[in-house]
């Protein structure tokens, strides 16, 4: 590797202050060593983000950097693991702008910091602009991995996150609405930098029939679901939680229509057995989680998604 590269890891990638107990060689050595205690298993996810597929040129660094790592982390939580670290790959051309790389680490390194998770190596190249994550998390012996099918006709269906906001800050740049500052701000913020309730994943793990990071919409991701389990359900649409931004336009928005179909990163589903619902309730009150049930799986397959007023969406 060349003096530069080692460079750009020692200025842009090396977070000592985010230390872990598990993680022994980390940034700087050979490779990582992480040390699990003897009732853990290690679960790994890996997302890969490309340029001008999963983001754009124009996009800002920090926030392609911020929506690689919540991704990531919020697939490892829907299988019910604790993240903990994670390695970057890196690919950018010979013209990248050190102000690029400054931002990626900038949006990077706040959002490890947010969720607690140490950088512990990766590889820097040369190539088309590219990232890729491997994120690490651990998993109690004693507990199964939550899947990503397996509803019952009977079993509850839950939401953790709030839904509505960065769909609507789509609508805000693509010149389809205007929000005042306040509301536009938390939209811009649910798009680009999303929260991810990593504790909700692990509480649910042992409890939940099956679970999902919502990656397109909650409406695509849990039909998915559903019809992945062979069979259906009926939602209330107007139990999902909406973000501050929609709760204030949500008429103007399209209506429902907007949480429902829009990207709502960072949120999850739960499907969980009805005789477990109290169980699941206090596992999320007690991880300081929010949850909200929103409807029932049954035999019958598709998702049928009603309103207040007992119309379909
Ligand atoms: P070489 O290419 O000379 O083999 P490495 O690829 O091993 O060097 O990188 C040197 C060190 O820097 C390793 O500890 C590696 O894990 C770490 N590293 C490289 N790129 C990154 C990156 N983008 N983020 C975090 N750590 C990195
Ligand atoms: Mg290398």
């Amino acid at each position: 590797m060349s003096v530069s590269e080692f460079d750009i890891i020692e200025r842009f990638f090396h977070w000592p202050c985010l230390q872990r107990p598990e993680v022994r060689l980390s940034v700087g050595d050979d490779a990582a060593e992480l040390a699990l205690s003897a009732h853990e298993r290690l679960v790994l996810q890996s997302t890969q983000y490309l340029e001008g597929v999963d983001f754009h040129r124009e996009d800002s660094a920090d926030s392609v950097a911020h929506r690689l790592l919540a991704k990531a982390a919020s697939s490892l939580a829907a299988c019910g693991a604790k993240p903990f670290s994670f390695t970057l790959a890196l690919s950018m051309p010979a013209a990248a702008s050190e102000d690029w790389l400054q931002a990626f680490s900038r949006g990077l390194e706040n959002s490890a910091r947010t969720m607690q998770l140490a950088l512990i190596g990766g590889d820097t190249t040369r190539g088309p602009r590219a990232a890729v994550l491997h994120v690490h998390g651990t998993l109690p012996d004693h507990i199964a991995p939550t899947p990503r099918t397996g509803a019952a006709p009977g079993d509850l269906v839950y939401v953790t996150g709030q839904f509505g906001d960065a769909a609507l800050a789509l609508l805000h740049e693509t010149g389809e609405l205007q929000l005042i500052r306040a509301d536009r701000e938390a939209a811009t913020r649910a798009l680009r930098f999303p929260d991810v309730n990593l504790a909700s994943g692990s509480a649910a793990a042992g409890i939940a029939r099956c679970a999902r990071a919502i990656d397109t919409s909650l409406m695509e991701n849990l039909a998915g679901m559903l019809a992945d389990s062979g069979c259906g359900a009926t939602v209330q649409a107007h139990y999902v939680p909406l973000g501050p931004a929609t709760r204030n336009n949500l008429e103007r928005a399209g209506g429902w229509n907007l949480p429902w179909n829009g990207p709502a990163p960072g949120t999850l589903c739960f499907i969980v057995p009805a005789a477990e619902q109290a169980r699941f309730e206090r596992a999320l009150q007690e991880a300081e989680s929010e949850c909200t049930w929103i409807g029932l799986v049954e035999r019958s397959p598709g998702l049928r998604c009603y309103l207040e007023d007992g119309s379909a969406l």
